[in-house]
């Protein structure tokens, strides 16, 4: 899981998940570019190099990518991962909603990944990792627009990867269960009991705990770093068992 000599893009870092992949990543021995609407919160390091860039905005991606290559001599690794959250059944999320969350959430990872592949192409040892969901598999209640977005992510990750593996570059994607991050913590703060609902929300995973945000960075250093070589087109889940387990029912006390 080692990262050493790599440039890495890492959008969306300076909070949660994106700040974790940073800061696994400069410990696997990249030097990683946090392209972010507030780059502030990411790590202060010389090894990194924090632009402010918006997903939706494709000149800011273009200057903000440049920047980070001319800084560090090119590009390796992209880590699509900036994403916003949309809640509610399919009458409460008007167009201006769905246009909004399907272009950040979708397209976003479409521009970002457009204008870093001239210096993908350029690496040895280049790969992407877009960040998914357990959305994107299980029907969660009240997230039509959300889960819609991640499972565009999950599907455009093997379309990427088809395009793509001719070239050398790995495509794959992390699909998170529920990871407590600040955008846990914002969704809690709406909650009519947001002491109850965390524990609905950590109940609801198999394991009885969220997934932490160094949990899922790691996942995305190993399929960012040359040791997953062999790795591509695939969704790795991060979720404590969400996905892929059927527990029964507690039994009732005799
Ligand atoms: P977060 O809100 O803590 O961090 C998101 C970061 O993305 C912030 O720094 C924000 O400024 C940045 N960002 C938002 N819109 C942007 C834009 N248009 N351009 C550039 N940067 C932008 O969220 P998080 O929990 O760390 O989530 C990160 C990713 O993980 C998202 O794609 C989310 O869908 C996914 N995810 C989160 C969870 C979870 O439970 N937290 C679960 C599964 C997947």
């Amino acid at each position: 899981m080692r990262c050493d000599g790599l440039v890495a893009v890492v959008t969306g870092g300076g909070s949660g998940i994106g700040r974790a992949c940073v800061e696994a990543l400069l410990a696997a021995g990249a030097r990683v570019g946090v392209l972010d609407l507030d780059p502030a919160g990411a790590p202060t390091d010389p090894r990194v190099h924090p632009v402010r860039a918006d997903v939706a905005d494709r000149a800011s991606l273009a200057a903000a990518v440049a920047s980070v290559a001319d800084a560090y001599g090119g590009i390796d690794i992209l880590v699509n991962n900036a994403g916003i959250s949309a809640v509610g059944t399919v009458e409460d999320n008007d167009d201006a909603q769905w246009a909004r969350v399907l272009d950040v959430n979708v397209t976003g990872i479409a521009r970002t990944t457009a204008v870093t592949l001239p210096h993908l192409r350029r690496s040895r040892a280049a790969a992407i990792v877009n960040m998914s969901s357990i959305a994107a598999g299980a029907g969660l209640p009240r997230r039509v627009l959300y889960s819609a977005s991640k499972g565009a992510v999950h599907a455009m990750t093997l379309a990427l990867a088809a395009d793509l593996v001719g070239e050398g570059i790995r495509v794959n994607c992390v699909a998170p269960g529920t990871v407590d991050t600040p955008w846990v913590a914002r969704l809690l703060a709406d909650a009519d009991d947001p002491v109850a609902e965390k524990i609905r929300l950590a109940a609801r995973q198999p394991t009885g705990r969220l997934v932490t945000a160094p949990e899922v960075a790691a996942a995305v250093v190993y399929l960012a770093s040359p040791d997953s070589g062999a790795v591509t087109g695939t969704s790795l889940a991060v979720d404590c068992g969400l996905y892929g387990l059927r527990l029964a029912p507690p039994s009732r006390p005799d």
